[in-house]
């Protein structure tokens, strides 16, 4: 769904979508697999900038709801992540603050981007927020084990006798002599 400017130029749209599941693209480590319900409103803020130039800003007010699946940082299975979140955000033309040094950014409160053309995407925005809802590290579970740096298994699932022989005392030895690296491998 596009909003365009000439349409925001005669008066406000609400919207009220859902989109079906994978309606938005992302990487392939993380999916959309629940139906995105998105609802707000859009118009358009006319920035006087001195006395001719006028630029036409788009702001975009709104709450969306889905769920995604994104791999767990530490053993890679899907975790399903429930995303609920609200936005009030502003959209520059593109090119319209190159020129600018002295200009100051009024609407501190809210948040800046840039729209391209003749519109700013719908989906493009959710995209965003979607990312940024999301938590920075996703885990399956609190307490995940994550997967065995020496067989590669995952080990909530498929617990391997790495740990057990890296206990025999020459391994101690070794752990004795190189605290620094031991150290550093053991970090999530
Ligand atoms: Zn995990
Ligand atoms: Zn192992």
């Amino acid at each position: 769904m596009k909003f365009l400017v000439a349409d925001l130029e005669r008066q406000a749209i609400d919207f009220d979508e859902s989109l079906a599941p994978a309606s938005i693209d992302f990487v392939d480590d993380m999916r959309q697999v629940g139906v995105l319900h998105t609802a707000g409103r859009v118009d358009l803020l006319k920035e006087h900038r001195g006395t001719h130039e006028i630029v036409e800003d788009i702001r975009i007010r709104g709450t969306l709801d889905t769920r995604m699946e994104v791999a767990c940082a530490r053993c890679l299975e899907p975790v399903s992540q429930p995303i609920d979140a609200s936005f009030d955000l502003i959209f520059r033309p593109a090119g319209a603050d190159l020129d600018n040094s002295d200009r100051a950014i009024s609407t501190s409160e809210t948040e800046i981007g840039y729209y391209e053309g003749d519109g700013l995407l719908l989906e493009d925005v959710l995209r965003e927020q979607i990312l940024l809802a999301l938590p920075a590290k996703n885990l399956c579970r609190e307490d995940c084990k994550g997967l065995c740096p020496e067989c590669g298994r995952n080990r909530n699932t498929d617990p391997c006798d790495c740990a057990a022989a890296s206990t025999n005392p020459r391994w101690n030895q070794l752990k004795a002599l190189q605290p620094q690296l031991v150290r550093s491998q053991d970090k999530p």
